[in-house]
């Protein structure tokens, strides 16, 4: 099947779009070459070295809106990972977030990416119901109520390294509730898009809801035994 391109706003002139913003795919590399990034569905992973992209999906106007969304959530993600990094033993550390709307537009954004690349389109991703009203939220910054959570992920490699791993966006079901999950330069973050949102007592350490934000800091887990995760680790490890 051949993709056509077609943005949101009907242009059929679309530029190169990457689904993780190139410049968090850089800093995954930490001195290597090219970065491990999974997705699940996927044989083997994949050395990239600046991360996967699609040119069929938006046109140069709503790439550039993503791109002032992208900014805020890599300088976002490269606090939460300075700040992990440094959190010696502690089970949370607290990451400024001034403008929490633009983090859950970041992260809606990337979610969005990975659903409408031909890579989320063959294998049948979708938002649902709540499509349209992430869409509106990424490119008319329209109001939406997506309950977010970050995290600092340590998982460790062999030798016991943290691996500040990449995973492409999944959906999964937590609390009762769908959730989307993504990992990037081991920064994990969680986005309800279902209807019910999160019950109050959430509320705390939601990320689009507070300035600075509370990210759990996980417990040190070896690649090869990360619960939910496990499948796309067994993806990632079988080669092609
Ligand atoms: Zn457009």
């Amino acid at each position: 099947m051949i993709a056509i391109p077609s943005c949101i706003c009907g242009s059929p002139n679309t530029v190169r779009s990457h689904i993780i913003p190139r410049a968090l795919i850089h800093d995954s590399k930490e001195g290597e070459q090219a970065v491990a990034y999974g997705e699940r569905g996927e044989a083997g992973h994949r050395l990239r070295q600046s991360g996967k992209f699609d040119q069929n999906i938006l046109c140069e106007e709503h790439e550039r809106i993503t791109g002032d969304i992208d900014r805020y959530g890599v300088d976002f993600v490269r606090v939460l990972n300075i700040a992990g990094q440094s959190a010696k033993g502690s089970s949370a550390v607290y990451v400024p977030n001034s403008n929490p709307k633009l983090l859950v537009r970041f992260a809606l954004s990337v979610i969005w990416r990975e659903i409408h690349s031909g890579h989320g389109v063959k294998r049948g991703l979708t938002l649902g119901t709540a499509s349209d009203r992430i869409c509106q939220a990424i490119f008319k910054d329209g109001d939406v109520s997506a309950p977010t959570i970050v995290s600092y992920q340590q998982f460790t490699g062999e030798r016991n390294e943290r691996v500040p791993v990449g995973i492409h966006p999944f959906r999964v079901r937590m609390f009762d509730r769908i959730f989307w999950q993504f990992t990037v330069v081991g920064c994990g973050i969680w986005i309800c898009t279902d209807g019910r949102g999160l019950p109050a007592k959430f509320d705390g350490v939601r990320a689009d809801l507070n300035d600075p934000v509370r990210a759990a800091v996980g417990d040190p887990r070896s690649l090869s035994d990360v619960g939910i995760l496990q499948g796309i680790f067994r993806d990632m490890r079988s080669r092609r």
